[in-house]
């Protein structure tokens, strides 16, 4: 990966156009809908994608999380999951 973004280390969201081997592949992703750590760069398609990069986080809406910086995520990286409540970050702290 080309840049400082934090990688998303694991995601098991198996049914995203994004997922593959319980990784994210697309180039950048958007969390946060500004109330709920959501991933919102999910899209549940049939078709996956081909990318064997792993993904960044672009951009992250959650500026009541401990690792939010200026409207983008300061963690080393996150992982991404089911909470039961969503497909949301679990690194999300607050
Ligand atoms: S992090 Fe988001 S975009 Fe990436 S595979 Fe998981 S749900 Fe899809
Ligand atoms: S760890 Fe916090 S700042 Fe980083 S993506 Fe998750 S919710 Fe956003």
């Amino acid at each position: 990966m080309a840049t400082d973004m934090p990688e998303v280390t694991q995601c098991v969201v198996s049914q995203c156009a994004f997922n593959a081997n319980s990784s994210c592949h697309a180039k950048a992703i958007t969390i946060g809908t500004g109330t709920e750590p959501d991933c919102d760069t999910y899209f549940g398609n049939h078709k996956h994608t081909q990318s064997q990069r792993t993904a960044g986080v672009g951009a992250c809406k959650m500026t009541d999380c401990k690792h939010n910086d200026d409207f983008e995520c300061a963690a080393d990286s996150i992982q991404v999951g089911d909470n039961g409540d969503g497909i949301n970050c679990l690194t999300y702290t607050h």
